[in-house]
Formats: C-alpha cells, sequence, structure tokens
C-alpha cells in the first residue's frame, strides 16, 4: 500500500488525500483486483555512462536504429530475437517508442539498450562479457488516483464539449463514447439538462501526471433512463462493465434477435434467390419463426424506417448508434406505436414474423449494417457482453458500494482524489 506524503508535496496543496475506512477498503479491493503492478525501477545507469534516447519517427526500423548505433548484423539478429521472444516487441511504433542507448565512454560499443514502449514499461537489454544480449522487462511504478468530474448538457451542446468544459480528457471522453455506444445516440439522444459524470484514473509516476487510466465509473441521465456503469475485475482476471446491479453494462446487438431459432438460410456473397431464381447475395440471415412470432429488437436504438417495399415486405430498420443499424423484414405486422422515430430498447417487440415480400414462407430476415455495409451477423465482430457469476456479484455489489462511497466524497470537489 502507498503511502499519502507524495501527495502533500505536489504543487497543488489544495489537493487533498482521503484517508478513511472507505479509502482502505476501496484499496483493499483494488489492491487485490489489480495485481499487476511490480518492482519500482532504480536508476538504470551510473550517471558516468553516456546515453543518448532516440524517438522512433515514420520509417524507422529496428535494425535501421541498432545499425546507425555501430552494431553489428549478428548482433542486431540477436536483439530483435529476444525482444520478440522474452518481451513481445516485434515492431517499433512511430512517435511512441523510445530507444535508450548507453557506452561506457563516448566511443565504446553500445553495453546497455532500453527499449521505453510506455511510460510504464522499460525493456532492459544489456550485454554480457561474452557478448550474449539478455532482456530484462522492469515495470514501472505508478500511483494511480482516482478523479471525478461532472457536468451537464447546456443548449446547443454535443456531449463532447459539455465533457470537455467538464474537464473530463478527451481519451476518457472517447471510452465513454465507445462504453455507451450501444445504449445512447449521441447525435439524437443528447438534450440540454441531462447531467452526466464519470469517475477514472490518472496515472502520475513521482507526483508528475504522466497519462490518464480506465474509465472506473461512469453514470448518464439518458432519455431511456439512467445509465450506470461500472467497470470490475472477475475472479477468473477478466474484467467488464457492469451496472449497479451487476448485469453487464455493456449493451451490443443480438445476432439472433429471436432466441434459438433455427437459421435456414445464411448471409452470403451470392446464392441462388428462392423466388427470383437467379443467384443475387443474401444480405441477411434467415431465422426460421412461425407467423405472429415476435421480433424484438436486437439492440437499443432509433427506428429510421417502418414501411413496405416489394423485396422485404413488411421491415422495420433501427439506428443503434453512429455506426450500426439492423433491418428486419417480412413481418406479417407491425408492433403499436413502433413508427420512424421511435425509441427503443434491446428486446422490445417491433414487429411479428410472416411472409411478406419476396419469401417462400414464414421466417426473419435479419441483417445488420456497419458503416452503412452489410455484415454477416453471425461473424461480425461486436463488442462482448460479459456477465457476472453469483460469487463475482457479491463482491461486485460491495465493490459498487465503495465506490459510491468515494464517489460522494469527491463530488463537488474536483481538487481532491483517491489515491489507489
Ligand atoms: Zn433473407
Amino acid at each position: 500500500m502507498k503511502k499519502a506524503k507524495d501527495i502533500m508535496t505536489t504543487k497543488n496543496l489544495t489537493r487533498l488525500v482521503i484517508s478513511m475506512a472507505v479509502l482502505m477498503t476501496l484499496l483493499a479491493t483494488y489492491v487485490v483486483a489489480t495485481n499487476h503492478r511490480s518492482a519500482i525501477i532504480g536508476p538504470s545507469a551510473p550517471a558516468t555512462e553516456c546515453r543518448s534516447v532516440v524517438v522512433v519517427t515514420s520509417g524507422d526500423t529496428l535494425s535501421k536504429l541498432l545499425a546507425e548505433q555501430g552494431l553489428g548484423h549478428n548482433e542486431i539478429t540477436a536483439i530483435a530475437n529476444i525482444l520478440k521472444s522474452d518481451a513481445g516487441i516485434s515492431t517499433l511504433r512511430a512517435d511512441k517508442d523510445k530507444i535508450e542507448f548507453q557506452r561506457e565512454k563516448d566511443d565504446s560499443p553500445v553495453s546497455k539498450i532500453v527499449v521505453i514502449p510506455s511510460p510504464w514499461r522499460q525493456v532492459e537489454l544489456t550485454c554480457d562479457e561474452n557478448g550474449a544480449w539478455k532482456c530484462n522487462t522492469v515495470d514501472i511504478e505508478r500511483d494511480v488516483r482516482a478523479v471525478y468530474r461532472a457536468g451537464e448538457i447546456l443548449d446547443g451542446d454535443s456531449f463532447y464539449l459539455a465533457g470537455m468544459r467538464a474537464g473530463i480528457p478527451a481519451g476518457i471522453l472517447a471510452d465513454v463514447y465507445d462504453l455507451l455506444a450501444f445504449e445512447m445516440d449521441f447525435e439524437r439522444d443528447i438534450r440540454a439538462g441531462q447531467k452526466f459524470s464519470v469517475m477514472y484514473e490518472e496515472n502520475f509516476s513521482e507526483g508528475k501526471k504522466i497519462d490518464n487510466g480506465r474509465v472506473i465509473a461512469i453514470s448518464f441521465q439518458a432519455l431511456r433512463g439512467d445509465v450506470n456503469m461500472y467497470r470490475f475485475r472477475k475472479a477468473d482476471g477478466t474484467t467488464g462493465y457492469y451496472d449497479a446491479e451487476g448485469n453487464g453494462a455493456i449493451k451490443s446487438l443480438k445476432r439472433t434477435p429471436i432466441n434459438n431459432a433455427k437459421i435456414t438460410s445464411s448471409f452470403s456473397g451470392r446464392r441462388k434467390h428462392p423466388v427470383l431464381g437467379y443467384t443475387r447475395a443474401h444480405k441477411g440471415v434467415d431465422f426460421r419463426a412461425p407467423t405472429g412470432t415476435p421480433i424484438p429488437a436486437a439492440g437499443a436504438g432509433r427506428v429510421v424506417a417502418r414501411s413496405y417495399n416489394r423485396g422485404h415486405g413488411n421491415f422495420v430498420k433501427i439506428r443503434h448508434n453512429g455506426s450500426y443499424e439492423t433491418l428486419y423484414a417480412h413481418m406479417s405486422r407491425f408492433a403499436k406505436g413502433v413508427t420512424v422515430g421511435t425509441t427503443v430498447r434491446q428486446g422490445q417487440i417491433i414487429g411479428y414474423a410472416g411472409s411478406t415480400g419476396m419469401s417462400t414462407g414464414p421466417h426473419l430476415h435479419y441483417e445488420i449494417i456497419k458503416n452503412g455495409k452489410h455484415v454477416n451477423p453471425m461473424t461480425v465482430k461486436l463488442p462482448a457482453i460479459s456477465n457476472l457469476g453469483a460469487e463475482d456479484k457479491k463482491k461486485f455489489l460491495e465493490y459498487r458500494k465503495v465506490v459510491d462511497k468515494a464517489i460522494e466524497q469527491l463530488k463537488d470537489k474536483p481538487n481532491l482524489f483517491i489515491q489507489m
């Protein structure tokens, strides 16, 4: 567990630490939950050595940079191999990675190479007297602080503008967008007066803020009701976001809107059309469904079409977020109250299966359209929906109470943070 002394030495003395039973519980939960933090890095070399740091730029390769430092072909191969096998580094990223070269003297050969892929990780390569390179990865200790920011949408605002005004960094706002993407439509579901808040991590090293960490909790007064999400690590080590009750909070699209319905025709670039007789693409998946079977919306969204055409018969199209739309065809009838502009939640009945349009028998024809292009509903990559087992759920509910209490402490105090 970390001490609080650093905090008092930060420039901003108004920053205080909450150090109470609440915090200790949070810490306990958290330290148990994140066990990947390890050794503190020491001074990496005596000051007498010569060092030079190279920032990787576009077009740089490891061999090019090593050759520029006077390393020979065999050494370069050995270093590349050990970096790949021991540190999992096979390519360098421009404008992200740095490499430090150390020498005994200005004109001596390189004796140590430090690859720095992130502010929190260093890969040290040292050469022994026999000329063999060894690799050692060092995790840099980070001081993680939970901060809380709250804001409100004003007239004419976007969520982005309101978020920036609330002091939420752009990267964190982008994460929030992704987390809420299937919950709300940031283009259309934003109204003046909606309040939101985000608790997230700031990573410090030696009292200096280095970057932002992960989103810990989100709350948003959405049109369909308040949305709350908490990040939680399960016993198996995987993390997810859950609502206040511990249900998986990441909404996505269901690949099969009707549970347990049998697929009678798959998505394909080409197939022989059963009615037209000639070969054409099947842009969706057909599910067997007797006439009258209720068809639930595959995800939350807004109805953008409720119409009839010769091919689809009665169909409904829903826009879920900036990139996804779903379409349901051959309906016998539409559900009451579902019209263009209706906001629907996942699972809400939008119509009933039938055989209208070009169809040989009652079924649901279901399409997913991603960025305007039809994709295969059975294989398209969708955000993972994760649920908690009984044991995890119990732990989650305790953890959630702690986070809620912490948020209570941080509310309206933008200079306060919780050291984790
Ligand atoms: Zn079909």
